[in-house]
């Protein structure tokens, strides 16, 4: 099976775009926002870009297509306002997935803002209930990824993902996605073999690895258990090419999709890195 590579792409110009800029880099699986991720302004999804976009996936053979969710929504809010909000945009988000054809969208867990973990967990998998209730029907997946556990951020831990599904009604179109540079900042040693052998038993333990849907691969900038959220360049961070190559390499994650959110400084940026993960791959 060849390996299912990706970046996560720009949506400038209208989504019809994003198929073909990810096969021009050679990939065969795409992330992109699905709004411009640090506004809440939501125009009505264009047709003809939907259009654009289903028969240029096809031609250029992108699949899975993953949807990353607005930085601006938390589900986890004790704000009232800014929880109804969030899952209005949310819903907004999974119903133009769905018209998109695409496969999943990834959310992050949100903030608890000083109400305390317990609260902004509990508030999560309300707003998930809600959101899969009012998608009925859907076959678009929803990914839930860690963090680095920066300020009061849900999801650094996997019994955070834990607990949310032991909250939800339905789990059946809810996984999780790994970001390898926020496990890091959040304290599993992905530099070495027993870190990540930590990491993968955490989530098995935890919610399954069958939950496990996607890797966002990324090399981080910042130390291990530091907290801090700092994507870097494939091999030229903290994790290092020796521990991306044990990473790619691993029999739980080699069959996954891998999507990278690195640094996209210079225009070749994304190229290389790409070009870098091939070649770790099989070695
Ligand atoms: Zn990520």
């Amino acid at each position: 099976m060849p390996m299912l590579l990706g970046a996560h792409i720009s949506a400038a110009g209208g989504v019809s775009l994003v198929p073909g800029r990810a096969a021009e880099l050679g990939c065969n699986t795409a992330q992109f926002f699905s709004r411009s991720p640090q506004s809440w302004r939501s125009r009505a999804l264009d047709l003809s870009q939907a259009a654009g976009f289903r028969k240029a996936r096809a031609q250029n053979g992108i699949t899975p297509v993953f949807i990353h969710i607005s930085y601006l929504i938390n589900l986890a809010s004790a704000d009232k306002k800014l929880f109804l909000s969030s899952v209005e945009a949310f819903v907004e988000d999974m119903r133009d997935a769905e018209v998109l054809g695409a496969d999943y969208i990834v959310s992050h867990m949100g903030c608890h803002k000083g109400a305390g973990e317990a609260a902004g967990l509990a508030r999560f998998a309300d707003a998930l209930n809600t959101i899969i209730k009012k998608t009925a029907g859907s076959s678009v997946g929803i990914l839930l990824e860690n963090s680095a556990g920066s300020g009061n951020c849900l999801g650094y831990d996997f019994s955070h993902q834990r607990r949310v599904l032991e909250a939800l009604e339905d789990t059946g179109r809810v996984g999780i996605c790994l970001d390898t540079a926020h496990a890091f900042a959040s304290g599993y040693d992905l530099f070495t073999a027993s870190g990540l052998a930590k990491l993968l038993k955490e989530i098995k333990d935890q919610t399954g690895t069958e939950k496990l849907r996607l890797v966002h691969l990324n090399d981080s900038r910042s130390s291990c258990g530091s907290r801090v959220d700092a994507h870097e360049h494939i091999g030229k961070g903290r994790i290092g090419l020796v521990g991306m190559r044990r990473i790619v390499n691993h029999p739980f994650l080699k069959d996954l999709p891998f999507i990278l959110e690195t640094p996209k400084d210079g225009g070749r940026a994304d190229a290389i890195n790409l070009s870098t993960v091939k070649e770790l791959r099989g070695r």
